[in-house]
């Protein structure tokens, strides 16, 4: 029997046990080839099939214009915080861009993006302690930008922008790590969506870029050839080795996501699961939540209980036990948060609700 528990941990996060049988069925034996998936070359037609497929399934599930360049970078989410400055900031004369801080990511990315030019924070969303997405004003969107960057999804506290700010001219980057493919987007709105695939798309290490086509070939004249997004563009990722078995992980997921029914119907899903916790939140005066009620994620939903440490030590030794797996908040919350991405299933984010509601009844 399975030992598996209930993985609720932000990053890396579960995947579909489906993609995991298959990733093991196929290990040693790629395609009845006698080799393993991460001993075949980079550049065999066998690999440039995986790359080609991730390509096709992410197009079509997406449905990203064509105008748009798919390709990987190195590094993950993070390393992203500096390439996007280094190869979008040259575009204006004066290297400027604006950032909406709204969590704990997007801030560290406007930290780095100061390395490489003035920085204007659109808003900061740190007085509420990131509860909310702050409002702001529009025509304070400085069109002499080379970029607007945000986070679709803020990770740590839950909030998550329902609609993208119109930017004008200005093309939108937005990081989009702990939500791609979750909810249905119309990338006629964005310059560059990025994400590192360990969230919903995933393992680590790797981030999969999404860039309209004029965004390329303006990086710094000292750009390392591998962070330079018209190298990979041009290369279809493989200026060196790529990270071979996570784009092959990739494929197995967006297939995965392809059979659920693709993006609209996994939307659906997510708001179904993530209304089951927010319906116990709302009517708990034991639970309170993090993020105000406009801005709410349907990936990660934290929350407190009174209390804070005390209880939420037993409630997380406790769901342990029973088979709920990382439910432990990010250090700068605190109490409890529960990821629950594409590959978290209904009956996982149930059995949580369930001992919710008894750890209440117990303690509350
Ligand atoms: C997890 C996360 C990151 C960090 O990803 P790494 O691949 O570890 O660099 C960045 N942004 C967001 C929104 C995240 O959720």
């Amino acid at each position: 029997m399975s030992s598996r528990v209930f993985n609720f941990g932000p990053g890396p996060a579960m995947l579909p046990t489906a993609v995991m049988e298959r990733a093991q069925a196929e290990f040693l034996d790629y395609n009845g080839m006698g080799v393993s998936v991460v001993e075949l070359s980079h550049r065999s037609p066998q690999f440039m099939d995986i790359i080609d497929r991730c390509e096709s399934l992410f197009r079509e599930l997406s449905g990203v214009p064509d105008n748009f360049k798919i390709f990987y970078m190195h590094g993950g989410a993070r390393m992203q915080f500096a390439s996007i400055p280094m190869n979008l900031m040259p575009r204006v004369a004066k290297p400027k861009a604006l950032y909406f801080e709204t969590g704990n990511f997007a801030k560290l990315a406007r930290i780095e993006a100061e390395r490489y030019g003035e920085i204007i924070r659109v808003v900061d969303g740190e007085s509420c302690g990131y509860s909310a997405i702050p409002e702001f004003d529009a025509s304070a969107i400085d069109q002499d930008a080379a970029y607007a960057h945000l986070t679709a999804n803020n990770t740590i506290y839950g909030t998550r922008w329902q609609e993208f700010p119109d930017t004008g001219d200005v093309p939108l980057v937005v990081d989009a790590t702990s939500e791609l493919l979750s909810r249905e987007m119309d990338y006629n709105q964005f310059g560059l969506v990025y994400a590192g695939l360990q969230k919903n798309l995933g393992s680590s290490g790797v981030a999969m870029m999404v860039c309209r086509e004029d965004l390329l070939g303006h990086a710094m004249p000292h750009t390392p050839t591998m962070l330079d997004f018209k190298v990979s563009a041009d290369q279809r990722s493989l200026a060196n080795t790529t990270n071979t078995f996570a784009i092959y992980l990739l494929m197995c997921v967006l297939e995965w996501l392809k059979e659920q029914g693709g993006v609209a119907a996994m939307e659906k899903i997510n708001e179904q699961k993530s209304k089951i916790l927010y319906d116990i939140l709302d009517s708990s005066d034991f639970y309170s939540a993090v993020a105000h009620r406009d801005f709410r994620s349907t990936m990660n939903v934290s929350y407190h209980l009174p209390n804070n440490n005390e209880l939420a030590d037993k409630f997380l030794s406790e769901a342990l036990e029973q088979g709920m797996y990382a439910l432990k908040g990010h250090a700068v919350v605190g109490g409890i948060r529960a990821s629950i991405y594409n590959s978290m299933p209904v009956a996982g984010v149930q059995k949580l609700a369930d001992f919710m509601n008894e750890f209440e009844r117990k303690n509350g």
